[in-house]
This record gives C-alpha cells, structure tokens and sequence, in this order.
C-alpha cells in the first residue's frame, strides 16, 4: 500500500468560506492540462464552496472549473481576475477533490489532467429539466370524483403502490396502458404529479429481496466478515482469494447488501463490463433491480444521469470500468475490485494509472473497506497479504457438485501436425467426444484474426505496419490486413506489392479465424462461433453470443481472452488452449505470471457444473515453470517462484518502478532528447536507470519511441526523481516525455 494522506472527512458539509469585503480569493482548477490552479477574485455577491462549479476568464476564454482552495489574499487584485459565475451542478466532494491531487501527485501529472477525468460529461454543467413522475397521494380525500376503478385503472394503482415515483413512459409501458389512463387518474386525484429529479425514478435495489441462493457454511462465514467491515465504516483492504466457480460474486454481493441496509454507496470495478451480461442478470436476481453502468461507451445522456446519480447519492450501487473511480461518491462505503489481478486495470492512455492500486487509495480517503477478489491474485496483492496489510479470506473449493478441471498437456514439438495445422490429434479426440456426448467445448487462442504474418513465397515480403514497427495481420473475414497497433488497414491484395508474383502470398501462424477454419475440415458438422473484439462489437452482441452458448446452439466456441471472463456455462466441459505458450515472450516483467492468470481463468471455464470438466494445453514448452503449475494445479509454489525471481532482481513490488518514455515524429529528435536525459539521469544508491532504449515496438503511429526504466528500492520515491530529472532537459516541438509509474505495458 501506498502512503497516502487520510484526513479526508466524508459527508462533512463544509462551512462556507468568511468574506472580507469582496477581496476573497480562491483557486480554481481548471480540467485542462495545467499543474496548478489559478487563483480568482470572488465577487462581492457571490459565495463560494469548495467544489464548487465556476465560470471564470482564462486568457480570452470563458471556462468552467473547480473552486480547489482557499488563497487567503496574497495576490493583488488588480493583477487577478474575478470568477464569473457560479454554476448549479453538486459540488465536488472532498474525497474526490483528494483523490485527484493525490493521483496527480502520484503518476506526475497535472493536476488539470487528472481533474478532466471526473468531469468528463459535459452535459452535467447545463441544469437539470425536473422530470413529471406520478405517485399516489398520501391524502385520498382530495379525489373529486369518483371515477371507476378498472382492470387498467387499477393496474397503475396497484403498480403506484408498490414503487417509487414513475414517469409517463414507464408507467404505461408497465401498466400497459395508454397515457390518457394515466392523465384521467390524475385528474381525479387518484393519483399524483410530482416534478422529480430524473434519478429519482431509478428502482434501488433491494438488499432484502428473496432469493435463491442459500450460501454454505464457508461462504457464509466470508460474507459475514465482509459486511462486518462494511458495518465498521473503517478502511480496510481483504482480499477474496476463490477458485473460479467458488461464489466470490455471491459472498461479494452480501458486502454489497449490508451497504445498501446502511444507506451507503457502493462501487464495483469490473474489467470488462460490457462483456459480462451474465452478472448484471445475477445482480438482477439478487437485488430486483439494475446497478448504475458506468463505462466509456455509454451515451451522454446515461453518462449524466449515472453522474448526477452518485453525485446526489441516490445511486446506491455502481458498476463500472476503471474510469468510475472518477465518480462523485457522496457516502461511498464499499469498494469492490473484480478479478484483481487483470491487466486491464492498468490505464496506458492519457493519465496511467493502475486502477486497482487507485481503487485502494480512494477506498482509503473515503475511509470505507475494499475487497480485492480473484482466483489467481497477483503478486503485488498476495505480498501485501504476507506483509498483513491485507486480510485474506479463502475459498478453496467449487461450489456444489461441481470440481475443478482435469489439466493435461499436449507437447506439440511431437504433434506430427502438418505446417498449416494447429490442433493435436489429442484435441481433435476430445472436440469429437463432447460433440457425441452433447457437451460444449472452448478453444481459446488469445489473437485476433486469421494469421499474425503475410509473407511472399517468391520474394520474401512481410507485410508490415508504415506506422509501427509491427506486421500486419490477416483478417480473412473482412478480406483485410490490419495493424493492431493502429487504424491502419489494406484489402489483402491478389498480387506481391513487392515482386507482382500472382498466388505468391502465404501466411504463417494461427489466429482464431484460421482455428474456426481448421475445425470446418477436422469436424466439419460442429457448430462453431468466433468471439473476439471483432465479431462482438457491442454489449448486446455479447448478449446475444452468451444466449446463444447458453443455448447450446454453438458445439464449440473460439476465442480470445474475451471467452476467459467469467462467463458461465454449466454444459461447457472441454477447454483447448490453442497455444499456451503465446504470452511468454516478450521480456515482460509480468509475462510468466500473467500467462499463468489468463490460463487458469480459462481452464476455469470448465465443469463449472455437475459434469467435470477436462482442459487441454498445447504447448512447446512443457517444462516451463507455468505449465507444470497449470497442470499439476499448483499455484503456490509457481507464485512463490515468480515471487523469489521479482525479489531478487528488485522488481515491485519489491522496488519501486517507473517508464520514462521519449515519443517524437522524428527519429533525430526522439534520439536527442533521449541522450540528453541520460546525462542528466539521476544517480545515487539504490537508483537505477536502464536505457534509452528503442521501446520494443520502436514506432508507434508514426512516433518513434525511446524509452528509459528507472528502478529504485522501495523506500525511495520515485516521483521526486522524476520531477527533478525532467526539470533538467529542455523539450523540443513535435516531441514528448511520458512518465509511466508502475509501468505494465512493455511495448
Ligand atoms: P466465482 O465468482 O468464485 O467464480 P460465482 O459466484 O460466479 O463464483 O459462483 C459460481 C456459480 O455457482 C454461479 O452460478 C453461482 O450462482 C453458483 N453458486 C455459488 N454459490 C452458490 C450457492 N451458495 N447456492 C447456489 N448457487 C451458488
Ligand atoms: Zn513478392
Ligand atoms: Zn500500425
């Protein structure tokens, strides 16, 4: 855990700041990317809040910030000008205003930047239309007639009765009626109209609903703890440590009920939210209403709602990507990070940051739990856990009948497969199995397309990315070659762009189009379908998709790691790893143990219910530390490994490490600036600075990139050396100096 300042006060209303005759001043920090906030004359009649939203001059336009700080009045007044206006939109809260400093402060990026992300709706900053919504009134005398009570008529009441303030829409739509119905109601007095905030209408989920589920002594004793924290009000970091299928989201979910009986919030991160219908239904089921989204491709009108609903409190609970970190919690009382260890967490665009450290730090200024849940928690969690900054609750086994999978491994140096063929005789077996028994079957193979490389028989011509220093790879669906480092894209050509030879261009390796091909010709009646980035473009689609395995309309599904999510498929039995060895390259510091949590996530798709499952793990390597923990299921003592090898070199979490990155459109440029921070590289014990170094793909878009790592102990900030060593170079036009803190990313 980082160090951080807790002297955050949730829920405190903040007395407003004294006046001394017209020449208060404040800060205002704008959502640009400035580092410091500007300081503003408060006029006379105006009275402001921290947090407030404001409108003020900056150079000759009119922008709107954030009131950040008092400045007492050190300025002169004539040479600083005046706020503007102030705007009707909720505060920001302390925590949130907390939580962007301590960010910025963090990654070494201004704070403006920061600030930019939770202000990331606009429309929040125009007022809000009151919505009419209808109820029914308390006093029933003041019907003045006594219209007829019909089927219809009493369908609203009846509905009315039960639920909070309906509108228009809703009303009819579930009342099935039309709105002259409604509107006679309402005349009579029947029923009432109000003008409500547009969230007012939301259905809360209720954390007392009757449910299914009944949970076992073990996962009841988990979910007891986790509400006991919740109840406590206290910071607290558990992690929830379960095998895949041991019902982490049910024990997570009676944290989440406790924080709703306290009229708490409660916020979930997910890592791929639009993927995973499957536990919005769960939620649905467990709470008889929907939780708030949060996600970058929600429109603006959602994204408003959804903002101004956590900013007013009424959204109790919010699931979302990274991003809603950002959100303006008003009583946030659980913090919840799904699947921990994902990559995805980590923000590589625009501010990085890794979102479930952040997720910790905002937990810890809101003075609330969080609970960290996975079934291959990373190393940097499971260190903490030995260092008994983080409580650990177990759950060692599946639940109910099911057990977990059969792991084998299928050396594919003896395959004796043909050049252009991919699954082992072995594989093709256990597919031919399923498929007379009935059963479903995955094969996972984390690479879009058809084939990573196009090259020319005749003359030897790769195909390659004039942006990047990558290949271009096949997607014979779409008849193109792709770059998936950037947009750019060509229709694959008849003829060699290089030689003109006609029927000269071949392919080599696999990607999942060409395994859904391979299995056209290996079990040709199979019903097979593609799920990728490509082929499920949105929410709905995967909806769709999900159905349809759920179905079993599909015998066997191929995909990327977007399968691997927990999804859950009871009929699923089979799991084929394409190539497990696909992650180990690359020289990541994370490589071994990602590769070894994307695995496992996989295998855990298997014999999730009553029959047991079988995973089968093709590979070069069979002796590889990953793939003898994958196959005799010994986690521990690959994670002790990965552990002891990370000590050794002084790698976090056992030291501290930072990506200074140097990206220009000329190479001469990126190169100078690159040899001028290496002389002024900081120096001292236990620093360490490694580069400039072409970053592995050196150009990128168009930007060549060098790239520096600096390496220090733990007890050495990395931040104050940063700032200190970019202070020293000048940067030319066209060129940049990103800073990557905890970088995860190695390209
Ligand atoms: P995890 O999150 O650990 O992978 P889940 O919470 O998804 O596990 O549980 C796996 C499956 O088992 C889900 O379909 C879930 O509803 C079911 N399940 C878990 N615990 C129970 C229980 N106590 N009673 C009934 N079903 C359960
Ligand atoms: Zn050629
Ligand atoms: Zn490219």
């Amino acid at each position: 855990m980082k160090k951080i300042d807790t002297t955050a006060c949730n829920n405190i209303d903040l007395p407003k700041m004294p006046k001394k005759d017209g020449k208060e001043q404040v800060s205002v920090l704008i959502p640009l990317p400035l580092a410091k906030a500007y300081n503003y004359s408060v006029p006379e009649n105006l009275e402001l809040k921290l947090g407030d939203f404001v409108k003020v001059p900056l150079g000759s336009r009119q922008v709107v910030g954030v009131v950040w700080e008092k400045s007492g009045n050190k300025n002169d007044l004539s040479k600083i000008k005046s706020v503007i206006s102030r705007l009707d939109v909720t505060p920001l809260p302390i925590t949130l205003r907390k939580f962007i400093d301590w960010l910025a402060s963090y990654s070494v990026t201004p704070q403006g930047a920061v600030l930019r992300m939770a202000m990331n709706v606009r429309s929040i900053l125009v007022p809000t239309k009151p919505l009419i919504a209808f109820t029914i009134p308390k006093n029933t005398s003041k019907r003045t007639s006594d219209l007829r009570i019909t089927q219809s008529r009493k369908r609203v009441l009846d509905i009315l009765a039960n639920s909070s303030p309906k509108n228009m829409h809703d009303l009819c739509l579930e009342a099935k009626v039309s709105r002259g119905v409604v509107n006679n109601l309402a005349k009579s007095g029947h029923i009432k109209t109000l003008y409500v905030s547009p969230q007012s209408t939301f259905k809360k989920p209720d954390p007392d609903h009757l449910h299914t589920i009944i949970l076992s002594k073990k996962q009841k004793n988990a979910a007891n703890y986790l509400s006991e924290k919740v109840t406590n009000y206290k910071f607290d970091v558990t992690l929830l440590d379960g095998v895949t299928g041991s019902g982490k989201t049910e024990v997570y979910f009676e944290a989440i009920a406790t924080s709703l009986r306290l009229g708490k919030q409660a916020l979930v991160l997910l890592p791929e939210i639009s993927l995973t219908p499957q536990w919005f239904d769960r939620f649905q089921r467990r709470f008889s209403a929907a939780p708030i989204v949060w996600h970058s491709e929600l429109n603006e009108s959602k994204r408003r709602l959804a903002w101004q609903s956590v900013a007013t409190g009424e959204a109790k609970v919010v699931v979302g990507a990274r991003s809603a970190l950002f959100l303006p919690f008003q009583k946030l009382g659980l913090l919840i990070v799904d699947e921990e260890h994902e990559g995805a967490y980590k923000q590589i665009e625009g501010v990085t940051y890794q979102a479930r450290d952040m997720a910790i730090v905002r937990a810890q200024i809101s003075k609330c739990p969080i609970v960290l849940s996975s079934a291959t928690p990373s190393i940097e969690t499971r260190v903490n856990v030995l260092k008994k900054r983080f409580n650990r609750l177990e759950l060692p086994r599946r639940y109910g009948p099911a057990v977990l999978p059969l792991l084998e491994a299928t050396d594919m140096r003896d395959s004796q497969l043909k050049t252009n063929e991919f699954l082992s005789f072995d594989l093709r077996e256990a597919l031919n199995k399923n498929i007379i028994s009935g059963e479903q079957s995955l094969l996972f193979l984390n690479r879009r397309g058809y084939a990573p490389l196009t090259l020319c028989r005749k003359c030897g011509h790769r195909f390659k990315c004039p942006n990047c220093s990558a290949w271009l790879v096949e997607h014979r669906l779409q008849t193109s070659l792709q770059c998936h480092h950037c947009e750019y894209k060509i229709i694959t050509p008849d003829t060699c762009p290089n030689c003109e030879a006609s029927n000269s261009l071949t392919v080599c390796g696999p990607g999942v189009e060409r395994v859904a091909e391979e299995l056209k010709t290996v079990i040709p009646h199979a019903r097979v379908r593609i799920m990728t980035s490509d082929t499920v473009r949105s929410p709905k689609a995967a909806r769709e998709l999900i159905a349809s395995m759920e179905a079993q309309e599909i015998d066997i599904l191929v995909g990327t790691q977007m399968v691997a999510k927990g999804h859950h498929f009871p009929n699923l039995t089979l799991v084929g790893i394409v190539d497990a060895d696909l992650g180990l390259s690359g020289g990541d510091l994370r490589a071994s143990e990602r590769t070894y949590q994307v695995l496992h996530q996989v295998a855990g798709r298997a014999g999730r219910a009553e029959r047991p499952g079988r995973v089968i793990l093709q590979t070069y390597q069979p002796g590889h530390p990953v793939m003898e923990a994958m196959v005799k299921g010994d986690r521990e003592s690959f994670m002790e490994l990965e552990e002891k090898n990370r000590k050794e070199g002084g790698w976090p979490p056992f030291g501290r490490l930072a990506a200074i990155i140097v990206t220009s459109n000329d190479s001469y440029k990126a190169d100078r600036l690159a040899s001028q921070l290496a002389y002024n590289a900081p120096l001292g014990k236990d620093i360490h600075v490694l580069g400039p170094a072409p970053a592995p793909i050196a150009v990128l878009r168009g930007q060549h990139r060098r790239r520096f790592l600096l390496k220090t102990n733990r007890e050495q900030p990395l931040q104050p050396l940063i700032r200190a060593w970019l202070e020293k170079v000048a940067v030319p036009s066209n060129t940049k100096i990103r800073v990557d803190i905890d970088p995860y990313n190695f390209l």
